[in-house]
């Protein structure tokens, strides 16, 4: 170690600590480590303690100049954050996590070993960073993980609330096509309704956790320097715009996982941050298969299905005789020991593979698959558009719905699947997908994108040029 502190300029990269955060904030991280920045990398200590319980304790060894470190949430011991708790989370870490993390700058920029911080690139959605920055007079840029459509649905919580749509007046607006409105004055977003939104605006409750949260949150980003966004301009050209007129200091440098491209593999292998066991093996499964033949479903890290919806997907992909890829967490299903039936795993013998987290990028991108059943979250969803796979959306909560959305209606690269489907829609959805008429216009729609998204994070392109500005302004800002 030279006794000279380097003079590389030093960001402190924080997600929300959830999958879909984690990832793209440490793609990111890996893109700009690369091009020259001391990069620390912050988990809460649960998810830190989870990685190197299933990693080993090498996990933790960085290089020089990329380093992991670790908070407390402040959830309680009892909260096994089995399926992570929102609104627990929401409202433990604004409360219990300032102090820790403003020690944990402190402690960077009194160490020799470190360069001190110049800035601090936090998760959008965890605005008590932005208290720290301001306190310690860094300047601080925040990437927000959603979809600019859902970022533009957030960014309108308080109008709706000071239109009166929301809270709900009683529970039965849930139920009763009063989510059916339209709601015509959010400019880019013809034609949405109110359970299109994003979910959180479904509530009776005017203190309601999570509702409030993505207010003050959204609040918070105006103090930030800039806002990233996993997203490209000829996808959601017309909702930036929109986004801009409020945030113009805006950088669209997605997808980040295309960006990821031009990084050697020993950058992507670094850090490694899968909170579940990836199974390889479908890998090998996949590549037995015949091109485009292989529907594979997903519903991503946080959505959690009844034994019945369960059951009805599973036999509607039974019936349908397509093969499958299914992955089930083993908290996918809320409350049951027994999930399949042995009459079940007997019919797709041979046709069905179950398992409990995959390396989806690469099962996305592979041959063999002809569509995906999924959630709608962001990175999902963008995975696959950036693969040319269309999608059958079942969206479970949060922006999913609003990704859901403009999937099917705005970009026509997906069809919406009924939240309480029964088998025969499911099996009647999964060949219209494979083989139908309207899944050949989706894929070919999906394509196009793809070719888009090559486009926009080739040299040249958008997303690589708001990259490089992004570079330029971090290496401004830190100096
Ligand atoms: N993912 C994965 N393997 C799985 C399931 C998910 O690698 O079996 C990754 C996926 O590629 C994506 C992230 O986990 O990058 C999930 O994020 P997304 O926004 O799609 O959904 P969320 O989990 O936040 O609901």
């Amino acid at each position: 170690m030279s006794s000279e502190r380097s003079k590389k300029p030093h960001l402190v990269c924080i997600p929300l600590p959830a999958q879909g955060h984690i990832n793209p904030m440490l793609k990111l991280a890996k893109l700009l480590h690369f091009r020259g920045f001391h990069i620390t990398f912050v988990h809460t200590e649960f998810n830190y303690q989870r990685l190197l319980k299933s990693r080993g304790l090498d996990y933790c060894k960085g290089l020089d100049d990329f380093r992991l470190e670790n908070i407390p949430d402040g959830l309680p011991p009892e909260n096994n954050r089995g399926v992570l708790d929102l609104p627990a989370l929401c409202a433990s870490m604004p409360k219990n996590s300032v102090e820790p993390f403003r020690n944990l700058i402190l402690k960077l920029n009194g160490s020799l070993e470190v360069p001190s911080v110049s800035c601090i690139l936090s998760d959008g959605v965890m605005g008590f960073t932005l208290r720290v920055a301001e306190e310690l007079g860094l300047p601080e840029l925040v990437l927000f993980t959603p979809s600019a459509c859902g970022f533009l649905g957030y960014m309108h919580y308080e109008e709706l609330a000071e239109r009166g749509y929301v809270p709900l007046k009683d529970e039965s607006w849930l139920t009763d096509g009063y989510l059916d409105t339209q709601v015509d004055w959010i400019p880019a977003m013809e034609g949405i309704r109110l359970k299109d939104l994003p979910t959180f605006i479904r509530t009776t409750n005017p203190n309601d956790i999570m509702f409030n949260y993505n207010v003050v949150q959204i609040s918070i980003a105006f103090q930030a320097k800039g806002v990233i966004l996993n997203t490209f301009n000829d996808l959601e050209q017309e909702v930036l715009d929109a986004i801009k007129s409020k945030f113009p200091q805006l950088y669209t440098i997605g997808p980040i996982s295309m960006l990821c491209r031009q990084l050697p593999d020993t950058e992507m292998k670094l850090f490694e941050s899968n909170l579940w066991e990836e199974d390889m093996s479908c890998l090998e499964w996949l590549e037995k298969r015949d091109p485009q033949s292989v529907l594979y479903v997903n519903f991503g890290s946080l959505a959690i299905m009844s034994s019945s919806q369960l059951s009805e997907f599973a036999w509607g992909l039974a019936n349908c005789k397509y093969s499958f890829l299914w992955v089930v967490r083993a908290d996918l299903v809320s409350g049951s020991a027994e999930i399949f039936s042995e009459e079940f795993m007997e019919e797709i013998k041979g046709r069905g593979l179950l398992t409990g987290w995959c390396p989806q990028e690469e099962v996305i991108k592979h041959r063999s698959i002809g569509g995906f059943l999924t959630h709608c979250g962001w990175n999902s969803s963008l995975e696959s558009m950036s693969e040319g796979v269309p999608m059958i959306c079942w969206p479970f909560f949060a922006e999913q719905q609003t990704n859901c959305f403009y999937i099917c209606n705005k970009w026509g690269t997906g069809m919406e699947i009924n939240n309480d489907a029964k088998r025969e829609e499911v099996e009647v959805m999964v060949k219209e997908l494979m083989e139908g008429e309207r899944g050949e216009d989706m894929r070919n729609k999906t394509m196009e994108f793809k070719k888009k998204a090559i486009d926009a994070t080739n040299p040249g392109g958008s997303s690589h040029t708001n990259f490089e500005r992004l570079i330029e302004d971090l290496l401004y800002l830190g100096v």
